[in-house]
């Protein structure tokens, strides 16, 4: 079902997508105010919230990951926005933030360091705040950030909410929303979920939901109320995506039948598998020790060795297989190899002997 004349995907999302996954797309459609929709709804609750480490309930927006992130700053900035920016995704939030009429201000470091929770500790001190925004794994540069550090720490302000972008990490890594006093945790499904694009998951606590109910103009199709007044429906408030939840509840299935432990050491075994290619080629970690992503690597050519471009392409005229040749700023500098979502030990040694067959000609 897959066009296999495009290359499978290692590029950091959207990530390869398992045949399983397209034949679900593939049922009759249904009306979505009805049983049948709500039964579909109601049945994909029970694996997510584990997944988001949640009791809450799980929203399904139609949209990619952007639409909650600007979401999220529509309903809950009242006041003023911290935006913790370390990369592509956690810059443009705070660029967002402002795009949406809200006070914002940033903690910046280069791209390729963590955020440092003591440096979020004296930035909250200065008072004034409302909402926190964090991008736990940032795609861009391959730095996962210390979650539980910065969440203990914004729980020191009680009136202040974290907001966590986990789009490349959730279902790689544990995401413990309730434990470690998250406010909302969303995702779009394209990346450590390995769905196709078009949807995004996310909860809000308590207090995140009453914010919003206070918040003015946060507008309809994101509006938080709407998704909590609609879930207890166990429906969305607008038409979705049906199709994608119809791959959803496959992929949701396929996850609780894996086992989360499980699906997390396999995570962690693959980007082993990167790491030591990497190494044993010469190349470092663009991510710092402690603060790598276990879902994609970010190799570090800042001393332009490898041709990037021309090394892509040859792995992709030869093999039909996608890296990525770094994103933004840092493209060409950086080259960046997922591991997320379906793959397994065959799948990244089958990548890794073909980048072994490749490079010799490159470096
Ligand atoms: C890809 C990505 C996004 C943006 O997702 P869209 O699907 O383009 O909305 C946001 N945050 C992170 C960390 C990402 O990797």
């Amino acid at each position: 079902m897959s066009q296999n004349t495009l290359p499978k995907l290692f590029i950091p999302g959207p990530v390869d997508i398992a045949p399983e996954t397209y034949e679900a797309m593939c049922q009759s459609m249904m009306g979505h105010r009805g049983a049948d929709f709500e039964s579909l709804y109601s049945s994909i609750q029970p694996g997510l919230k584990p997944i988001l480490g949640t009791e809450r309930p799980v929203y399904l927006s139609t949209s990619s990951a952007w639409g909650v992130m600007e979401g999220a700053i529509r309903n809950l900035v009242q006041t003023k926005a911290l935006n913790l920016c370390c990369g592509a995704f956690s810059d443009k939030w705070f660029d967002v933030a402002q795009r949406c009429g809200k006070e914002a201000e940033k903690i910046q470091v280069e791209w390729g360091e963590a955020i440092d929770p003591e440096q979020v500790r004296s930035k909250l001190a200065e008072g004034g705040f409302d909402t926190v925004t964090l991008v736990h794994n940032e795609t861009s540069t391959g730095v996962m950030n210390d979650l539980a550090g910065i969440a203990a720490v914004v729980n020191e302000f009680p009136d202040v909410l974290l907001v966590v972008d986990t789009v490349s990490s959730l279902s790689a890594v544990p995401v413990e929303m309730d434990k470690l006093g998250i406010d909302v945790v969303l995702a779009g499904v394209q990346k450590a979920l390995a769905l196709p694009p078009g949807l995004a998951v996310f909860a809000i606590s308590e207090a995140a939901l009453e914010r919003a109910s206070q918040t003015p103009g946060r507008g309809y199709y994101f509006d938080f109320v709407e998704f909590e007044k609609n879930a207890v429906k166990n429906n969305t408030p607008s038409t979705p995506a049906v199709s994608l939840l119809y791959a959803l509840k496959q992929k949701v299935d396929s996850i609780m039948e894996e086992g989360l432990e499980q699906r997390y050491a396999r995570h962690e075994k693959l980007n082993g598998m990167v790491h030591a290619w990497m190494e044993k080629h010469g190349f470092k970690n663009f991510a710092p020790e402690g603060y790598q992503s276990k879902s994609l690597t970010t190799i570090d050519n800042t001393d332009g060795r490898l041709d990037v471009p021309g090394f892509i392409k040859a792995v992709r005229q030869k093999y039909n297989l996608l890296l990525n040749g770094g994103y933004g700023k840092i493209k060409g500098s950086t080259f960046r190899i997922s591991n997320m979502g379906n793959e397994t030990e065959a799948s990244m040694q089958e990548l890794l002997d073909a980048l072994d067959d490749v490079i010799v000609d490159f470096i």
